[in-house]
């Protein structure tokens, strides 16, 4: 797959990692690696469907979003 943000400026890279907000492919340079306790709470995104420890990548879109949420 090729990396989402990468497609909307009109490049072509690899995808290394999926937002697991919005399920979009990520390239190593916008994949963003989110610490655990970043995830506790009450914000609307999937974490309580995944273990903690897993890898947990936003996309820079999602990142801002779950950033000014807190
Ligand atoms: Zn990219
Ligand atoms: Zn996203």
């Amino acid at each position: 797959m090729r990396c989402y943000v990468c497609a909307q400026e009109g490049g072509i890279s690899e995808s290394v990692a999926i937002c697991v907000a919005c399920g979009a492919a990520l390239c190593m340079e916008h994949a963003i690696r989110e610490e655990p306790e970043l995830w506790e709470g009450d914000y609307p995104f999937p974490a309580r469907v995944l273990k903690r420890r897993l890898p947990r990548f936003l996309c820079p879109e999602c990142s801002a979003a779950f950033r000014e949420g807190r």
